[in-house]
């Protein structure tokens, strides 16, 4: 989940190979331009491609699996997801900040997901072992969901999911 954000119209250029931004740029084409030499000094590139993507005016977010994602919006009382775990959605900073603080006060044990081992031996397949979610997990991502609804309320913004 992130804080709802808004394209600044310029262009960044990244090297993942160097992982470091090597400009940014007004547009698409500029980028492109400018970053062509950056083509004889690195294979990785010149292979895969420079990265360019939109510079975002915000960018902040709490990422979680769409299993684990929807263990904590039913953590806080939300619906956000379908039986599968899919879903987007948006949702008000402080309508977020409140049942993320009244979640983290809860005991939690109920959206406990306990470890679940599948297969292995005389099942003819291979051990699976899912560790599930324990309410440490749910705390500590209730309390970063906490931090970015305080983030996007003072900076006025909705949180966006999906
Ligand atoms: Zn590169």
């Amino acid at each position: 989940m992130s804080i709802e954000w808004n394209a600044t119209g310029r262009t960044i250029a990244y090297c993942f190979e160097e992982q470091r931004t090597l400009g940014v740029f007004g547009t698409r084409d500029e980028a492109s331009l400018a970053t062509i030499a950056h083509l004889d000094s690195c294979e990785c590139c010149l292979m895969y491609g420079i990265s360019f993507r939109a510079e975002l005016d915000v960018d902040e977010s709490v990422n979680m699996s769409n299993r684990n994602a929807h263990l904590v919006f039913q953590a806080m009382g939300l619906e956000a997801f379908d039986e599968d775990g899919n879903g987007c959605g948006s949702i008000d900073a402080d309508t977020l900040l409140a049942a993320a603080q009244v979640a983290l006060v809860s005991s939690q044990e109920e959206n406990v997901l306990p470890t679940s081992v599948a297969g292995g031996p005389g099942t003819g397949r291979a051990t699976f072992i899912d560790f599930g979610v324990d309410a440490d997990y749910l705390r500590g991502r209730l309390a970063q969901i906490a931090d970015l609804a305080t983030e996007a309320k003072r900076l006025n913004r909705n949180i966006l999911w999906g």
